[in-house]
């Protein structure tokens, strides 16, 4: 009998070869093999009569082959196998598919599914390059083909993603799956705690496997394709769960440890309140109200402030400094960029300074001494506010005293993963800021451990963020401060630039500044796109002569990019022509105008962000995206998108829809959970819904949760982070 646990090459049909091929997709166990679901499935046992299609429909055909062959055309081969059921005929076709020649024999039972098509010139329907399987006796392995080919025809039929190896092919994994679940134990233990089971009406794990891989006649296809199913269902939510569980447990774990419970007496509160150059908006101060009762908590702030680009998270962050501060810490505060520390440290010196705050600027680009002096102050104590960019962590800074830890613009969230605190080892009992896993084993636990806010622009669904971030605790900021007037955002052809140069010298004439962006530095990059630094020279010595341009990208030295940043600000600048260095968080209130060339070759959030460098001041702002050449019909969707609304909820939802998960957050390092059946975009509410369960499971004091369960859930957290690193810190 086969466990869930087994070794995958104890299955019938597989032995070491194809166990290791199967290793490469992830599945190692039977229960690995048996949660590889079918991505559709094919109804066999009502399949379409060749009569009855009609063009435009997807469809499963099965009928037998009458003829085929490969005729040339000027242009390429063409395949062709006529499919009869009676005295109907279907044609299919495939292009260039000389590997199909002396594939198919007259006769044979043959199964095809695709889209049907209306030839345009002799008006009958046909399927090209339709999927197809042959039925019946091939495959050629003797006396289990029957009962094999009886899994193929009349009923509905799983398909499988093949793993791309030879053998490895949809059909075969029919075959073994089947084979897996004949000899699987007839006890499945149960996974889920009862009373969830119960009140969802899930259910039992043996009825879900089955039923997945072979539906039963009455089953809704369409519940099937969607993945609805009861048997779905079950399985998805007992992945979420369980994730949902370990994260629950992991944020208890957390909320455990020894921090700094900050004071917030009247003095501290005027202290907060000085400082404010305007009126805070009502989310302003519920997310500080937030921020502030965490802080007062003796055990260790674990925050994430989502608030979409320009709603003031700035601000915040400097009042949960002072907080630190006046309770006798320190803070550090890391931004991505140099540029942006910069911006910090200039806003910074501008709003506390006056205040009596000592603050300091440490990034790569300082020279060496000034560097050693900073590292002094900072580890005196001295420094009450350490700017610097996320180098901070990899330099390992000591801190005499750290209480807060503020990350900013955390979107790409590399750092986020990887930041861990931790106490310095032996002497001095200074603190460092250090990132890697193996030294936090050196942890002196009689130190508090510091707080961590971070602060991120990605407008993440909440679901996926309470996911992605689940042992973090969640702050939106969803106001805009006041009197900002929307921004407008047109689309244009890039032959028509003369007009858009036009509109740029009358908005500079009004006094205000602009920015143009390129998709590339240097022009050889890519030949076709104009490039940030040739166009640069056409702007400033031919279109606009006569006024002020500068130039920004990520190759120039650090003390020039600061140079040309630092005069955009003050206004020395009219026009800046940049890449996207200045994406994120640059605050530049005059300026109003963002040309952005090529927008058709950036990503939808990109766009969102460098849109969000305008529209920070009071007058009207204009995105004006242009494009040159041809748009695909995803790139048409996107700057659709980014016309029609400024709301980067929104315009994150379609991001995901776009591009997925993956890619919408950067690469699978980047911290995006390995599921194995569920999905975050298609299973959202049943996200929602397993978090909703975990936290019933895991209320009141004694929860009532089994050591079985809880390392269920340990093992979910640390296989579905498996490729990433400490963002959930496992263990
Ligand atoms: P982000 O959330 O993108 O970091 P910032 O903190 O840079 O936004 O704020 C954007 C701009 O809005 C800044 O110029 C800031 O001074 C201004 N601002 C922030 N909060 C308010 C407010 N409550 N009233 C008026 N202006 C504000
Ligand atoms: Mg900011």
């Amino acid at each position: 009998m086969l466990e869930l646990t087994t070794p995958v090459q104890y299955v019938k049909g597989i032995g070491p070869k194809l166990a290791e091929i199967l290793a490469t997709k992830g599945i190692a166990t039977v229960g690995d093999l048996l949660n590889y679901l079918p991505f559709r499935y094919e109804d066999r046992l009502n399949p379409r009569g060749i009569a009855e299609l009609r063009a435009g429909e997807m469809a499963t055909v099965i009928g037998e082959v009458r003829n085929s062959g490969l005729f040339r055309t000027r242009r390429m081969p063409i395949f062709q196998l006529t499919v009869g059921q009676g005295r109907s005929k279907l044609k299919c076709l495939w292009f260039n598919a000389t590997y199909l020649q002396d594939k198919f024999k007259p006769g044979q039972l043959i199964a095809l599914y695709g889209k049907v098509e209306q030839d345009s010139r002799s008006g009958e329907l046909q399927i090209i390059q339709p999927q197809f399987e042959m039925l019946g006796d091939a495959g050629g392995e003797g006396a289990d083909d029957k009962a094999a080919a009886s899994l193929e025809v009349g009923r509905i039929v799983p398909i499988y993603e093949s793993a791309g190896q030879g053998r490895v092919t949809a059909r075969w994994f029919r075959r073994v799956i089947r084979t897996a679940l004949d000899d699987l134990t007839p006890d499945l233990p149960e996974t889920i705690p009862a009373s969830v089971r119960e009140r969802l009406a899930l259910v039992s794990p043996r009825e879900a496997l089955w039923k997945v891989h072979w539906p039963e006649a009455g089953e809704s296809f369409e519940a099937l394709q969607s993945s609805r199913t009861p048997a779905h269902i079950r399985l998805i939510f007992e992945e979420l769960f369980f994730t949902e569980l370990g994260l629950e447990l992991k944020r208890r774990q957390q909320k455990a440890q020894t921090g700094v419970a900050f004071q917030l007496d009247d003095r501290v509160r005027q202290a907060i309140k000085k400082i404010l150059p305007f009126h805070p908006t009502s989310a302003q101060k519920r997310v500080l109200k937030e921020i502030a009762d965490d802080m007062q908590q003796p055990h260790p702030m674990r925050r994430l402030l989502q608030g979409d680009v320009g709603s003031g998270k700035t601000i915040i962050g400097f009042q949960a400094a002072i907080i630190a501060i006046e309770n006798g810490y320190q803070v550090a505060l890391m931004a991505p960029t140099e540029i942006l520390a910069q911006q910090h440290y200039f806003s910074a010196r501008k709003i506390l300074e006056n205040a009596g705050y000592r603050i300091v600027l440490l990034t790569g680009s300082l020279e060496s001494d000034r560097k050693r002096e900073v590292r002094r102050h900072i580890a005196q104590g001295n420094a009450q506010l350490v700017i610097g960019t996320h180098a901070l962590l990899e330099e390992k800074v000591e801190f005499a005293k750290p209480g807060l830890v503020i990350v900013d613009e955390q979107h790409r969230f590399g750092v986020l993963q990887r930041l861990k605190l931790m106490k310095k080892s032996g002497d001095g009992g200074g603190k460092t800021v250090a990132l890697t896993d193996s030294e936090a084993g050196t942890t002196d636990k009689n130190l508090a451990e510091p707080d961590v806010l971070v602060m991120t622009a990605t407008p993440i669904p909440r679901t996926l963020a309470l996911t992605l971030y689940g042992d973090l605790d969640l702050s939106i900021l969803d106001e805009l401060p006041p009197g900002r007037t929307p921004i407008v955002t047109r689309r244009i052809t890039d032959d028509r630039s003369p007009e858009v140069w036009d509109f740029v010298r009358k908005q500079v004439a009004k006094g205000h500044q602009v920015y143009v962006v390129y998709p590339v530095i240097a022009e050889n990059e890519e030949s076709e796109l104009k490039a940030a630094i040739k166009m640069y020279r056409e702007l400033s010595e031919k279109v606009f002569a006569d006024l002020k341009v500068g130039l920004l990208h990520g190759r120039l030295e650090s003390e020039l990019k600061d140079q040309v940043m630092r005069m955009f600000q003050r206004g020395e600048l009219q026009i800046l022509v940049a890449t996207t260095v200045i994406e994120v968080g640059v605050d530049v209130p005059n300026a109003t105008v963002m040309v952005i060339e090529h927008a058709e070759r950036f990503g939808l959030a990109q766009l969102h962000q460098l849109r969000g460098r305008i529209g920070r001041g009071a007058a009207k702002s204009f995105c004006i995206l242009m494009t040159g050449g041809k748009v695909t019909e995803e790139g048409e969707r996107r700057l659709d998108a980014m016309v029609r609304t400024n709301d980067g909820f929104q315009i994150a939802e379609l991001d995901l829809e776009l591009r997925g998960p993956g890619e919408f957050f950067g690469t699978r390092q980047a911290g995006m959970p390995n599921f194995r059946v569920a999905n975050l975009i298609r299973d959202r509410q049943l996200l929602e819904l397993a978090k909703r369960e975990a936290a019933a499971v895991m209320a009141g004091p004694n929860p009532e949760i089994t050591q079985v369960e809880i390392s269920r859930a340990l093992v979910a957290l640390r296989t579905r982070w498996q490729h990433t690193y400490g963002l959930v810190e496992v263990g």
